[in-house]
């Protein structure tokens, strides 16, 4: 039976001179010839704590316990002699155990040394032991600054307005037509997993005006890149009334301005860990496709036979933005109606669309624009696009009931988190990550 309730390890220093009981990992044991030393670890801290011999049950647990076993451990907190540990916020204490309980045992060998401050260990050791890396702190705290990001999306998007939904996965046809989509079997049916929102949250604004979904994307895609994988969370979202693009990017500005300031307020540490930041200046710039094409042939001397950017070209107009704007973002443009789908605006040139990308420290994060709302325009653009209306029967559906004029975009939030911390890969910042090789763990 436990009589006393447990304190975390961030709080323990509050009660100095007093009997605690805390509980969590063994971070590291140290036998220093009659002490020993170990680190516990929780969710919110690293405490040292010293068990002496003269505590005899406790010392002979302390002897049998190794790094990982779970722990339950009572004690007196105490001024550490010697002073503060470095970089700790419990440092100035330690806990000196009167009484240990081993709650699990590790069963497994370890591979690596997960509590040092630094994993030196390749991408795929990293995915492959991904229960074990997840508890390394530098790595957890990639899903903190993660998990401020989601919820700063979804009280930015609150506050004005939108409202949350969630969009079925499972799709009878696939959406967009293309190569990009998973099939499925449903049944005694084939079926075939949603690649974007993108109909469903336009059948949103027909309903609420304006929504917003945080959900998972499935793309079939073979590339093996670091910015690509197989399954993502997009972060969507629709709006009606809107009268231009322009509105949709003052509207993913602000959202972005709020997630860049929430993570510069919220996680200092993480960022000074990974040396991340972000600047996100009160507007972004914002510039034509064809603009940019032509800086980066005057400023760079890279010509592009394309009419569309290339990821080099990407990192390169990002590389201007910071230096002429003192942004970390930049919105492209007007893409031409060649590289865009058939949903999107087109521009009164009849050449170009209403859409735009945004550019994060050297990575398209976002696409979007303005959507065609009328339903004969956007009949005739599937017809234009060399696809069967018919195939669209239940999306043209939305568009004969009445369509505001509208317009949104599709942000990706792996991505985001990868670049505000300079991971190398997208898939550092994904808990179990799916690429083209790997489906496990
Ligand atoms: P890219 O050209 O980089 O492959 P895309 O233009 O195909 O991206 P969109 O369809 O515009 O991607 O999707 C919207 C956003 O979703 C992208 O800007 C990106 O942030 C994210 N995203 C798209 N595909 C992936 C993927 N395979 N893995 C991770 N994030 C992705
Ligand atoms: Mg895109």
């Amino acid at each position: 039976m436990k009589h006393i309730e447990r304190t975390l390890i961030i709080d323990a220093p509050k009660f100095l001179g007093q009997y605690v009981r805390l509980s969590g990992w063994v971070n590291s044991r140290r036998d220093h010839g009659k002490l020993i030393f170990i680190d516990l670890r929780d969710r919110s801290g690293v405490v040292q704590m010293v068990i002496i011999p003269d505590k005899e049950i406790a010392y002979k647990n302390a002897k049998d316990v190794r790094s990982e076993f779970v722990i339950d451990v009572e004690g007196f907190v105490k001024e550490r002699p010697g002073g503060l540990a470095k970089n700790t916020k419990t440092g100035m204490i330690e806990i000196e155990v009167a009484k240990i309980d081993v709650i699990s045992e590790v069963e497994a060998e370890l591979p690596f040394d997960v509590a040092k401050s630094e994993l030196d260990v390749n991408l795929n050791t990293l995915l492959d032991n991904r229960n074990l890396v997840l508890r390394n702190k530098k790595i957890n705290d990639i899903f903190k600054v993660y998990d401020q990001l989601l919820k700063s999306y979804a009280e930015a998007m609150r506050t004005a307005h939108f409202l949350e939904i969630k969009t079925p996965k499972i799709l009878s046809a696939a959406t967009e037509g293309g190569a990009n989509f998973f099939k499925i079997k449903y049944f005694n049916r084939e079926a075939y997993l949603a690649q974007s929102p993108q109909f469903y949250k336009q059948a949103g604004v027909g309903a609420f005006e304006r929504v917003f979904e945080i959900g998972s994307v499935f793309r079939a895609e073979p590339h093996f890149t670091t910015r690509h994988v197989n399954e993502y969370v997009g972060l969507d979202a629709e709006m009606g009334f809107i009268d231009s693009f322009s509105d949709v990017m003052d509207q993913l500005e602000s959202v972005l301005k709020k997630m860049a300031f929430d993570i510069s307020q919220n996680c200092q540490e993480e960022l000074s860990e990974y040396s991340g930041e972000i600047l996100a200046p009160e507007h972004f710039p914002r510039i034509r496709l064809t603009e940019a094409l032509e800086i980066l042939e005057k400023e760079y001397g890279k010509k592009s036979e394309d009419v569309d950017i290339d990821p080099e070209g990407e990192r390169l107009i990002c590389e201007w933005a910071k230096e002429k704007y003192s942004s970390d973002f930049i919105f492209l443009t007007h893409y031409p109606i060649s590289v865009r789908p058939f949903y999107s605006m087109p521009s009164a040139d009849g050449q170009f669309t209403e859409t735009f990308d945004l550019i994060f420290k050297g990575v398209e994060i976002a696409s979007g624009g303005q959507r065609i709302h009328n339903y004969k325009q956007l009949k005739n653009n599937i017809v234009r696009y060399g696809l069967n209306p018919e195939d669209f029967e239940h999306y043209l559906d939305i568009f004969k009931l009445g369509m505001p004029s509208h317009g949104g975009w599709g942000l990706g939030s792996e991505r985001i988190v990868q670049k505000i911390l300079g991971l190398d890969s997208i898939k550092e910042a994904i808990l179990f990550p799916r690429d083209v090789k790997r489906l496990t763990p």
